[in-house]
């Protein structure tokens, strides 16, 4: 455990949200808290305004291989924070989802005038299959939101999490007054546009004191007092241990925008948030104390700018210390492979590291090597398993438009598919090559790619499928009989793994129904 104190000091964790609900200004008060930015404005979101190819080829220009935005470090309190980026648009939701297993924790923001949101849902089933502890930060309460104890229903149910409100509003809107943190018996009141500072901070040891009138007035005041008493008798001290096993999620209550409420956040979270936690591996669980090194690849990133064609694999390091120069194995490819150049990235600029430790995320220079899920270890032969792919949505037919270019397309194909940016399937006994993914525009992004990088044209014919499952079944002869007879409906993965594609849900639950011996699968563990 020679490297216990550098795990201890580590947090990883991302945050996530609907689109618009407050991730990127959230993200930044905390790069202003770690003091990784020096003003406001300082981090550009990475959400792709219009539904167009050009503005995503745009922003990927201007990120460039730095890709500095994909992992920001920064020091708060001692405390070593990794806050990895997620994509903000739905059709690169894959890459989101994919992050989530690089993480030790996240936070949710909901906006508290739209509350829970379809991006919200879905974000959160993805933790929930890995039970990853979740803090939820309800945004925007100086705008007219949903009432508090609603709101709180609302996520409970929909999200299916027992929440335990740490602060508590005073109204909200043109009304709102500020918090009441319920563990430290104190308010903050509520002061548009500047940074909370500590002057605003009131104790209150005894929400029975007339000074909780003199500071909210006495309506407000007794609103409080019967909801902390009401909070405190349902709920009690935060369960830690609930909150780590993901069962139950600490709710804080805010305004990103106005920095409010999310030094309270940021403090419970270094508090109770998990260190690197230990991960799951084809042979054993992989402690982050081991001594030797071990990480896996969560994402690629290509660099679109034609000069400088190298693509960026991130490594989750999970074990051990990761040493720049030094030989690891590469479990898939079977060799010893070292990196000259590593990089951490800290909130604009990227650094060469020499080394790095449990919890942390390494830039590495990539020529093609890296597949997402791939395993670097100190030379044990085994590989980190839970990193999903997600079943697609759209499905399209790829044509080839130059024969003379067939191997230049398949090539392209088979490395993009590689980075995760969507998932190649061939048809059941035949050839024909079909493109899944989350969202459309991907397939444009495939389309100029290919064109750019490999020099194949494609385009591509709309299939009527609404989703793929893979396909399993304990007897051999009953997962034969049913490929046969759906063969229209059936393609392989790049593992050869047999997927259904199905043309409607209706069709998805009859053949579910009639099949009782074939089991589907929404999801498929890349290992
Ligand atoms: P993201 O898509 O989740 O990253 O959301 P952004 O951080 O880009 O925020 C979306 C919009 O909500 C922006 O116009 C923000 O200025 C605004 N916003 C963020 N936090 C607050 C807040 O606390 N109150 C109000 N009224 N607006 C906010």
């Amino acid at each position: 455990m020679k490297y216990n104190n550098e795990i201890h000091k580590r947090r990883t964790f991302a945050i996530i949200s609907h689109p618009d609900a407050g991730k990127t200004t959230l993200t930044e008060k905390f790069l202003l808290f770690g003091g990784a930015i020096q003003t406001a404005g300082a981090v550009k979101s990475n959400k792709i305004k219009k539904h167009a190819t050009s503005d995503f080829m745009e922003i990927e220009r201007q990120r460039g291989i730095s890709v500095a935005t994909s992992v920001m470090s920064f020091e708060y309190k001692n405390i070593l924070i990794n806050l990895l980026d997620t994509p903000g648009h739905k059709d690169f939701a894959e890459d989101t989802y994919r992050t989530l297993t690089a993480v030790d924790s996240v936070i949710l923001v909901v906006d508290s005038v739209n509350g829970v949101e379809d991006q919200t849902r879905r974000l959160m089933e993805v933790c929930r299959m890995r039970d990853t502890p979740v803090i939820v930060f309800i945004n925007k309460m100086d705008r007219d939101g949903k009432n508090r104890f609603d709101l709180l229903e609302e996520i409970e149910n929909e999200l299916k999490i027992s929440l335990h409100p740490m602060t508590w509003p005073i109204n909200s809107g043109k009304d709102f007054k500020g918090v009441y943190n319920l563990h430290d018996k104190n308010l903050l009141l509520f002061t548009a546009n500047t940074k909370a500072a500590d002057d605003d901070v009131v104790q209150i040891s005894d929400l029975s004191l007339p000074l909780l009138d003199e500071k909210v007035g006495d309506k407000d005041a007794s609103i409080l007092r019967e909801d902390a008493e009401l909070i405190e008798g349902v709920y009690g001290e935060l369960p830690v241990n609930d909150y780590l096993s993901g069962k139950v999620a600490p709710v804080f209550f805010g305004s990103a925008i106005n920095n409010f409420g999310v030094k309270e956040m940021l403090d419970t979270f270094i508090r109770i948030a998990p260190v690197p936690r230990p991960r799951a591996t084809s042979v054993r669980d992989v402690p982050p104390t081991e001594d030797k090194f071990s990480g896996f690849i969560f994402k690629i990133h290509a660099n679109l700018d034609p000069k400088h064609r190298d693509r960026i694999a991130f490594l989750r390091v999970c074990s051990g210390k990761f040493e720049r120069n030094k030989y690891f194995h590469h479990v898939r490819l079977d060799k010893d492979v070292r990196f000259s150049n590593p990089y951490t990235f800290m909130a604009r600029d990227k650094d060469v590291i020499e080394e790095a430790y449990a919890g942390d995320v390494v830039g590495l220079f990539d020529t093609g090597n890296f597949k997402i899920g791939d395993t670097l270890t100190e030379g044990e032969n085994f590989f980190f398993t839970g990193i999903p792919s997600f079943s697609p949505e759209i499905f399209k037919e790829v044509i080839n438009k130059d024969p003379m270019k067939t191997k230049q397309l398949e090539k392209g194909l088979l490395q993009l598919t590689d980075e995760g940016v969507a998932q190649l399937f061939t048809q059941f006994g035949g050839n024909k090559k079909i493109i899944g993914c989350v969202g459309d525009l991907q397939f444009e992004v495939i389309q100029y790619r290919l064109l750019q990088e490999y020099g194949a044209s494609c385009e591509f014919r709309a299939l009527p499928y609404f989703k793929a499952c893979w396909i399993t079944a304990a007897d051999p002869k009953k997962l034969d009989e049913f490929t046969r007879f759906k063969s229209n409906n059936i393609a392989t993965d790049k593992d050869g793994h047999l997927v259904y594609l199905a043309q409607s849900e209706w069709f998805l639950n009859t053949e579910r129904t009639n099949n009782p011996d074939i089991e589907f699968h929404f999801t498929s563990e890349i290992h």
